[in-house]
């Protein structure tokens, strides 16, 4: 069955408006239009069993849902396009191959959600991503597909670009609402969520591109449909897995929900490069638990994953052969969410240096055998922070502490330093 998301995608160049078109784009936006009443396409998001791409994996109808129908004022959309995790661009790949799944996505969540105005944030270095989003809310808006009474109904729609300054914290969606605001990017604290008060104070739904770019598909072809692109009955849809790594061919594809991690690898991927064994990879972006060899046969779905002990996330698969360092690997991880953390909150701006500090002492050879229960203290005390940017930061640590810890240990003792 075909895939939703990379079925216009050229191997060379971005697919063109009219090619879009031709091939069933702006079917979804027609039929919304032309007989299906705002809560017909909510519904239809809900009942596709549809979940954030992003990585938090919620289901989106429900996050829909939370938004109050009966309050005055505007209300807003935000696409989170501001992707920076170690191991994830699957955002980038989809928009710089076809930015209309995303706008058509887009204009008809508005339409659901009874929103005027939406913002797509995004990462400052997707240029290229961005030229082709601006290029297509134009081409779009030409063809009265947005913009001014969309198909000579009563509804207008408006895109906005906002390019992010670049960190990663303002991927999180209450700090991502106050940097647009032009306010210093910290999180705010929840409740009141942002479906309720968010954007100026609005009810705002903050989604991810990968989950607004699925929803034209959903509308046009309807919830049965996409359920069944999954394999396995605990899934919905099709999910873009990242690869990087220990892999022949690095690469962005599209699979099934369900698809084992054995088939990314050797199916989408071409193998182990240079025949090298599978030692672990992390699943679904920079923070989430290692998975193992006996994961291989394992189908990638929310449910099947967090059983195992790690989370599908953003599908950002980053894998590693038997000559890897799992050690260095989570320092490299730490390393990024220590220079990333906001600063906002005492247990983080002060635990994830220290944590880089005694990963660094290990792996220089220096590490002592209390470290071990040091780390984990702090995978337990870094759990009780204002964000999520800390726990995430810890979830590679608990995974290398629960299943690599002999690797750990024997860091500490082989490579002790003789003269200390
Ligand atoms: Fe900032 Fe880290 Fe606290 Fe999140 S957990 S608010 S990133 S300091």
């Amino acid at each position: 069955m075909e895939l939703p998301l990379f079925r216009h995608n050229r191997p060379d160049r971005v697919v063109t408006f009219d090619e879009y078109r031709e091939e069933g784009g702006f079917e979804g936006l027609k039929k919304a239009f032309s007989g299906m009443s705002p809560n017909d396409v909510q519904q239809a998001v809900l009942d596709s069993g549809l979940r954030g791409r992003g990585g938090a994996g919620f289901a989106t109808g429900r996050k829909w849902s939370f938004v109050p129908r009966d309050l005055p004022g505007p209300r807003w959309l935000i696409c989170n396009c501001d992707e920076m995790e170690p191991g994830t661009y699957k955002d980038r790949v989809l928009l710089e191959h076809n930015p209309y799944s995303l706008i058509e996505g887009m204009t008809l969540a508005c339409y659901a959600l009874g929103v005027r105005h939406a913002f797509i944030f995004i990462r400052k270095g997707y240029e290229k991503a961005a030229a082709n989003l601006a290029r297509g809310i134009e081409e779009a808006k030409q063809a009265g597909l947005l913009g001014e009474h969309i198909l000579g109904s009563e509804h207008s729609i408006e895109l906005d670009l906002h390019l992010s300054a670049g960190r990663y914290i303002c991927g999180e969606e209450t700090a991502l609402i106050n940097a647009l605001e032009g306010k210093r990017p910290n999180p705010r604290s929840k409740p009141p969520f942002p479906a309720v008060k968010g954007l100026w104070q609005g009810p705002t739904v903050v989604n991810n591109v990968e989950t607004l770019a699925n929803v034209p598909a959903i509308v046009a072809n309807g919830a049965a449909w996409f359920k069944g692109l999954a394999l396995n009955p605990e899934g919905a849809g099709s999910k873009l897995f990242c690869v990087s790594g220990s892999v022949k061919n690095r690469a962005c594809v599209e699979l099934p929900i369900g698809t084992t991690l054995g088939d990314i690898i050797d199916g989408a991927c071409g193998g182990m490069r240079d025949g090298k064994k599978f030692k672990a990879c992390i699943p679904g972006g920079a923070s989430t638990q290692f998975l193992k060899p006996e994961h291989w046969n394992l189908p990638m779905d929310y449910e099947t994953v967090a059983k195992a002990g790690s989370r599908l996330g953003s599908g950002g698969v980053i894998v590693f052969d038997e000559g890897h360092c799992l050690v260095e690997a989570t320092l490299n991880l730490i390393n990024f969410f220590a220079r990333e953390s906001c600063g906002w909150c005492t247990p983080c701006r002060e635990g994830l240096p220290y944590v880089k500090e005694i990963l660094t002492r290990i792996e220089n050879g220096r590490g002592e055998e209390d470290d071990i229960a040091i780390l984990r203290e702090h995978v337990k005390y870094l759990n009780y922070t204002f964000c999520a940017l800390a726990p995430g930061a810890m979830a590679p640590l608990d995974g290398l502490l629960r299943d690599f810890e002999d690797e750990v240990r024997e860091h500490i003792v082989k490579r002790k330093c003789p003269l200390k």
